[in-house]
């Protein structure tokens, strides 16, 4: 689960990361309070507005902008909030900013030597450990600093046995050229941030940039965090932090009917009891020409009530020329699993797309004769290649 920036940005600040403050405003007249109150808090008298949407590139597609008196700060806010911002991570209609975070400026008028920095902690899949990944070129792409600039980005590993040293806490502090009291603040806001990702389970941080001012301070401008989702029943209050109107409509509907989906850019969709398999179909998929539309996994209980709400979460999709059940009995027998389907087709009426349905293990013939008689437009299969050159004779 993604969260906004000012949200990130309170679980940071709730491990002792030092952030820009902020308060989060929904209206041009809420940014004015907020201003007023972040003046009285930190003395600030300049402000960023800065578009809350779950989007990188904010800045660049105008998202992010420095307001030097409250009537810039309300014609700015007004600006922003119900625009629909495009950044190169949007979609081409971009998305609909609800609230923007007013937040003090940071980066002091005359300050000669603003530094930003790269920091992000995420799991290295290779080495199975969670890292700091950081970087001297902050405030950039860091995508283009990957490409074309590698060894400007260093990584630490942490072992989980021991969590981050001192000594690799110190390790990036001299890699980003840092001495001093700039130094010392480093090593602390690093070891804050690695607490934090590890405390708040997350799977994901990215401070892009990480402000060194010319008074030797450390702050976290920008906040990306994503929270593991497998561990949000243990932090409910995170879990309150979730913006539906960010994430993809049919995922939240599946999300809430208990459904396991993901939703792609193909044409074929699919329905499968695993995530092994879903995987293995989706590859079957484009062997026989196809793109899955999706990922879908209805786990072990394929009931008729279950795969009608599969069938009609696939449906949403226009994109989608043919469905493929591809469904394992084991624990679940597949004549059950045909007659989920069979009820699920005649209770939905006329399904347009053609259904190729693969149902293997137990009373698995059965669950082919149970198809085959119900007299609806589905072909069934028992073998994979057999299901997949279905797949490819309806896609043409
Ligand atoms: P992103 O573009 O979505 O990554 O949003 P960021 O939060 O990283 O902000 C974009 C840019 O705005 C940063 O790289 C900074 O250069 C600038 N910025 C952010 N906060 C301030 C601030 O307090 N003062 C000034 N002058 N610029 C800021
Ligand atoms: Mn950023």
């Amino acid at each position: 689960m993604n969260l906004h920036e000012y949200q990130g940005k309170e679980v940071l600040n709730s491990f002792g990361v030092t952030i820009q403050r902020g308060i989060v405003a929904h209206t041009p007249e809420e940014a004015v309070a907020a201003a007023k109150k972040l003046t009285q808090e930190t003395g600030t008298g300049w402000h960023v507005i800065k578009a809350q949407v779950h989007a990188g590139g904010r800045g660049k597609g105008g998202g992010v902008k420095l307001a030097k008196n409250l009537d810039q700060v309300k014609s700015i806010a007004n600006d922003i909030i119900g625009m629909n911002l495009i950044t190169p991570q949007t979609s081409a209609e971009g998305k609909k900013v609800h609230q923007v975070l007013v937040a003090e400026d940071v980066y002091y008028p005359g300050d000669s030597e603003p530094e930003e920095y790269y920091i992000s902690v995420l799991l290295n899949r290779v080495t199975g450990k969670n890292m700091v990944m950081y970087s001297t070129e902050g405030g950039m792409d860091i995508e283009t600093v990957a490409e074309e600039t590698p060894h400007l980005i260093f990584h630490e590993e942490i072992d989980p046995s021991t969590g981050l040293l001192p000594f690799q806490a110190r390790k990036v502090a001299f890699n980003l050229g840092l001495s001093g009291m700039a130094f010392k603040q480093m090593t602390k806001f690093v070891t804050a941030l690695v607490k934090a990702y590890e405390s708040s389970d997350s799977s994901m941080f990215e401070i892009n940039p990480v402000l060194k001012t010319s008074d030797d301070k450390i702050i976290a401008v920008d906040a990306k965090v994503s929270i593991d989702d497998n561990a949000l029943y243990r932090h409910k209050d995170y879990e309150a932090m979730r913006d539906l109107r960010e994430e993809n409509p049919v995922e939240v509907e599946a999300r809430a009917v208990g459904l396991n989906y993901v939703d792609l850019d193909g044409n074929v969709g699919c329905m499968v009891n695993g995530a092994g398999l879903a995987m293995a179909t989706m590859d079957l998929i484009k062997q026989a020409g196809g793109e899955p539309a999706n990922f879908l996994d209805v786990g072990g209980t394929a009931d008729a009530e279950r795969v009608e709400a599969a069938f009609n979460l696939i449906l949403k999709d226009p994109a989608v020329k043919a469905i493929l059940v591809n469904i394992f009995g084991g624990i679940v027998r597949c004549d059950r699993v045909a007659q989920g389907i069979v009820d699920a087709y005649k209770n939905m009426g006329t399904i347009k797309v053609p259904i190729i349905v693969r149902l293997q293990g137990t009373n698995a013939d059965i669950a082919k004769e149970l198809i085959d008689n119900s007299g609806l437009d589905v072909q069934s299969a028992i073998e994979f290649q057999e299901a997949a050159d279905k797949v490819q004779a309806v896609l043409g």
